[in-house]
C-alpha cells in the first residue's frame, strides 16, 4: 500500500513532535505518549495508542502514517550474525546487521542511513546498486527495534556503517541518533554509537559541535591521494590534507579520538610506501586504525592482503604508536559484512 500521499510520523524528532502538538492544539503530554508508541512500545498501528483519546487516533490516522519498516528476510552466519532485508513503506529495500558478541553480552546492529547510495567507491557492492533515497529518522530507528525483537534482547552498541553515506542524510541521522541514545525510548549508551562516514569535510565540522560522545569513523583505505582518489572517486574533491586538518580541528573541539577505517587490498594499498604514507597521516593525530581484509564482492577484481601483511601492518603500526586493530567482518558467509550489503533476496 502507498501512504506516501501521508506525511510521515518517523519524519519527526521528540522535540519536533512536542511542536506538532502544539500545532494540532492537543495537550503537551500526548507528546510523550505518542513517542512512546512509536520508538519505546514500536506499535505499527495508531489503533494500538491505547491511552490516545479515539478521535485523536482518528485524526492522525487521516494525516499521517507510520511507516512500517517489515523484516521479509532473514539470512543467519555461522557464527550467529543475521543479516535482515527490509522492506520499508514504499516497498524499497534495505539490509540491516544484527551481530552477537562476547558470549551474547553484546549486540550490534549495523544500520543502513540510505536506500543505496551515491559514493561508488570502487569496492563496496553498495555504490553499484545506485541511490533510491534517504532515510528518515523513524526508518533508521526501527531498524535497530527490529532486530532488537527479532533476537529478544536488548542491542547494545550500534554502527552506521550499513548501506548508504550517513553524512549525505546528515539531518535525519542526527534526529535518529538522539532518539536512540534518549534513555526514555531505545536507551543506547553515546559511547556505544558509532557513524562512518567516507570523509565529507563540512559534514564532520558539523559533528563537532554534537555534544554526544558518538563515536566518529572515517573510511581512508589509503593516505596517498591518487590511491584513494581512484578508490573513492566521489571523495576526490577534500584532499587527504584537508581531511587531516578537519580531523584534528574535530579531536581539538571534542577531545574524543576517531576511528580511521582501512580496508586492506592486496597490491593495491597494502606495500610499504602506502604504509609509511598512513603513518605519517596519524602523526599527531588522536586515532585508532582498523585493518579490515577486504571483503570479497561479486564482479569486482579486488582481493584482500594476505594475512602476513595485515600481521607486518598491525606490528609496525603498533610499534609507531598507533594503535590498530585488525577488524575481522563477521557474517561474510552470508555476504552482511561491510560493503556486501546490496539487497539480494537469496535464502541459504
Ligand atoms: N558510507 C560510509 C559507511 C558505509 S560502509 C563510509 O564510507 O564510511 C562501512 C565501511 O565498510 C566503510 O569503511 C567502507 O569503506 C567499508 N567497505 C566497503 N566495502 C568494503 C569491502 N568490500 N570490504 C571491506 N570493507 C568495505
Amino acid at each position: 500500500m502507498n501512504t506516501n500521499s501521508k506525511e510521515s510520523l518517523k519524519a519527526y524528532s521528540y522535540p519536533e513532535l512536542k511542536n506538532l502538538v502544539q500545532e494540532l492544539k492537543i495537550p503537551q503530554f500526548r507528546a510523550k505518549q505518542l513517542y512512546e508508541w512509536l520508538y519505546l512500545h514500536h506499535v505499527s498501528s495508531f489503533d494500538e495508542m491505547t491511552n490516545l483519546p479515539k478521535p485523536l487516533r482518528e485524526t492522525l490516522k487521516s494525516e499521517f502514517t507510520l511507516s512500517n519498516s517489515t523484516i521479509i528476510n532473514v539470512q543467519i552466519s555461522q557464527d550467529g550474525t543475521r543479516k535482515y532485508l527490509i522492506k520499508l513503506d514504499d516497498e524499497n529495500l534495505i539490509e540491516t546487521v544484527g551481530i552477537p558478541s562476547r558470549n551474547g553480552q553484546r549486540l550490534t546492529v549495523c544500520f543502513s542511513t540510505q536506500v543505496g547510495c551515491l559514493m561508488k567507491c570502487s569496492f563496496c557492492a553498495t555504490g553499484k546498486e545506485g541511490f533510491t533515497r534517504n532515510l528518515l529518522p523513524g526508518e533508521i530507528c526501527d531498524q535497530i527495534l527490529l532486530v532488537q525483537e527479532d533476537f529478544n534482547k536488548r542491542v547494545t552498541n550500534i554502527v552506521g556503517m550499513g548501506q548508504g553515506e550517513p553524512f549525505l542524510n546528515y539531518g535525519n541521522v542526527i534526529k535518529a541518533l538522539e532518539i536512540l541514545n534518549d534513555p526514555q525510548v531505545i536507551g543506547i549508551g553515546a559511547r556505544h554509537i558509532a557513524i562512518s562516514t567516507c570523509g565529507l569535510i563540512p559534514q564532520i565540522n558539523l559533528f563537532s559541535q554534537v555534544n554526544e560522545q558518538y563515536i566518529l569513523a572515517v573510511s581512508l583505505h589509503s593516505a596517498i591521494q591518487t590511491t584513494r582518489d581512484n578508490l573513492m572517486p566521489k571523495v576526490k574533491q577534500y584532499s587527504l590534507d584537508a581531511l587531516k586538518r578537519a580531523l584534528s580541528s574535530y579531536i581539538d573541539t571534542t577531545g574524543r579520538r576517531v576511528t580511521l577505517e582501512y580496508a586492506m587490498m592486496k597490491d593495491i594499498n597494502d606495500d610499504e610506501d602506502h604504509l609509511e604514507a598512513l603513518i605519517e597521516f596519524c602523526k599527531d593525530l588522536l586515532c585508532h586504525i582498523n585493518l579490515i581484509p577486504l571483503n570479497i564482492i561479486p564482479d569486482s577484481d579486488y582481493q584482500p592482503s594476505t594475512s602476513q601483511t595485515l600481521s607486518y601492518w598491525t606490528k609496525t603500526l603498533n610499534n609507531a604508536h598507533i594503535e590498530t586493530t585488525v577488524r575481522h567482518s563477521k557474517g561474510s558467509d552470508i555476504a552482511a559484512a561491510c560493503g556486501q550489503l546490496k539487497n539480494t533476496l537469496s535464502i541459504n
